[in-house]
């Protein structure tokens, strides 16, 4: 036991100069380029030869995002200056070798009552999901956290797809991606209600694809991985757009029980209340309109395996403009607004929204509820008897 306790300690520490070291790395093309073996694979996040500066294209096609070359040598600055209150440790790896990373957040030498997940990025073009993970660990990183309260933040669960979303930014390309690099929608990957039974997967198949297997890839495993050994009480999943909390299940028509949908709606609504007027509803996913299902979603998964009161927050309610048909032809710009203030408003209130998720007080059943068998099938993934 102390033995091991001993080898994390060590792996951790081991993470935060592996961490360090590889931010560094990513940092803007021109800055590191130079460095660069040709034909070399490199973790970091590739520069294309010539590109021009993350400053010259983000000028250009949407003022206020940063590529993950700025924001995690920015994260990278909090790790450095606070340690063991912002802590990196890689959970895994993407199918293209890049690291995923997580950052728990906590109160050091405070024993820990109630952990939070927050997620963004699984999806490729939905950046705005990832600006507002990274203001929350700003925000967390440079004020005292609740008593007991653990937040763990993994600003970007699909690395090999933001890094074709950045190469297709700096080449001028408008190409529509939301997979990872072998083209798995990772949010239809989880084990948790993956089987289409809505009427319609007849009439659009292509709508309800499904991926190979439960947990089939190594993003999926990395958070599959990081919630069986957290067992999170809370958790919220950062996409765009549509301007929801979405609750579980996502999956299918059929309530969680009545006690979990009382302590969920209270979640949501402490949410709605923080994020301000005109603010995002809170509903059940696989409810609202009737062809409409997310099979496969992080939020069944935590949810049904792991007892995670789960949220997906679709941030903005769209970046498309009616006259501007930019806007809707191009997936980046509909998943992320372009004006800044505008931008700006929905990635703040979201961050508000997400801090009364963290701070909102013990729910009757929600420690209790990490451990129960929620009445779907939870198919076993490889590894499990390990
Ligand atoms: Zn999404």
């Amino acid at each position: 036991m102390l033995l091991a306790l001993l080898f994390t300690a060590l792996a951790l520490a081991g993470d935060v100069d592996a961490f360090l070291a590889w931010a560094d790395d990513a940092r803007p093309a021109a800055e590191v380029s130079a460095r660069t073996e040709p034909g070399q694979p490199r973790a970091a996040f590739l520069p294309l030869e010539d590109a021009p500066t993350d400053e010259d294209v983000l000028d250009r096609v949407s003022p206020g995002y940063r590529f993950a070359g700025t924001f995690f040598p920015q994260i990278a600055a909090h790790v450095h200056d606070m340690p063991g209150r912002v802590r990196p440790e890689r959970i895994g790896t993407s199918a293209l070798g890049r690291p995923i990373w997580a950052f728990p957040l906590q109160n050091p030498d405070e024993p820990i009552r109630r952990k939070v997940l927050v997620v963004a990025g699984l999806h490729a073009m939905e950046w705005v999901g990832t600006e507002v993970a990274v203001d929350l660990l700003d925000d967390l990183a440079d004020s005292p956290l609740p008593k007991g309260v653990q937040v763990t933040i993994v600003p970007l669960a699909n690395p090999d797809g933001r890094a074709f979303v950045e190469r297709d930014l700096r080449a001028g390309e408008t190409r529509y991606r939301r997979g990872n690099s072998r083209g798995v929608d990772l949010n239809r990957d989880f084990a948790v209600n993956r089987e289409a039974q809505a009427f319609w997967r007849h009439l659009i198949p292509g709508y309800y694809r499904t991926s190979p297997g439960p947990v089939s890839q190594p993003e999926t495993r990395a958070l599959d991985g990081l919630a069986h050994r957290e067992r999170f009480h809370r958790a919220a999943s950062l996409h765009s757009f549509g301007g929801f909390f979405y609750t579980p299940w996502s999956g299918r028509f059929g309530r969680p029980e009545r006690q979990d949908r009382q302590e969920l709606w209270e979640l949501g609504r402490a949410m709605e209340q923080a994020w301000g007027t005109r603010a995002y509803r809170t509903r059940q996913l696989g409810r609202w309109g009737f062809f409409f299902r997310a099979h496969g979603s992080e939020i069944d998964h935590l949810y049904g395996r792991y007892g995670t009161r789960a949220f997906l927050i679709e941030i903005t309610r769209s970046g498309i403009q009616p006259l501007r048909p930019k806007t809707w032809k191009w997936g980046f710009r509909s998943y992320n607004p372009e004006r800044p203030r505008r931008m700006r408003k929905h990635v703040d209130r979201t961050v508000h929204s997400l801090r009364a998720l963290i701070t909102h007080p013990d729910l009757p059943s929600e420690i209790e509820a990490r451990e129960a068998n929620h009445g779907v099938p939870v198919p076993p993934i490889d590894g499990d008897e390990a």
